[in-house]
């Protein structure tokens, strides 16, 4: 039981975390699915946008850093430009991939291709990084 409760107060800090970094609303969401319809890289995605918001307004961020999700996105924007509610599914994406990196405890990081092992800064992160520096 404690096991239980010890692992939903990790879950409330990593969605927290997310939160403030991604300075997002999760609960603006109401899962219409236009990030997803609108996002190239779904095929290489384990979780599709609007589940990616889904799993953080149930609170269950674990899933998420270990999805291979925020791994393929190439924050192009579509999901935030089409999203009507305002939601910049990109950050949210940045977010992940920063707490995945943050601890080294997560099983590893994913390139677009299934399950194949990183062992150094995945380009993506290298993208997002030069994007946030650039925009
Ligand atoms: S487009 Fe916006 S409101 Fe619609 S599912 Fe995606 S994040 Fe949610
Ligand atoms: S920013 Fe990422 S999640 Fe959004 S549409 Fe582009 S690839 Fe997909």
């Amino acid at each position: 039981m404690s096991q239980v409760i010890s692992l939903h107060r990790r879950e409330e800090e990593l969605i927290k975390e997310i939160a403030e970094l991604s300075e997002q609303n999760f609960y603006a969401c109401y899962q219409c699915g236009k990030c997803t319809s609108a996002c190239p890289l779904t095929f290489a995605m384990d979780e599709p946008p609007h589940q990616i918001l889904r799993f953080l307004q149930l609170g269950q961020a674990k899933r998420l850093i270990e999805s291979r999700s925020p791994w393929a996105c190439i924050g192009c924007l579509s999901c935030a430009t089409y999203c009507p509610k305002g939601v910049d599914l990109a950050r949210i994406m940045e977010a992940l991939r920063t707490v995945h990196l943050r601890r080294l405890d997560a099983p590893f990081c994913y390139t677009q291709d299934d399950g194949e092992r990183l062992s150094t800064l995945p380009q993506s992160a290298l993208v997002a990084a030069l994007r946030k520096v650039t925009w």
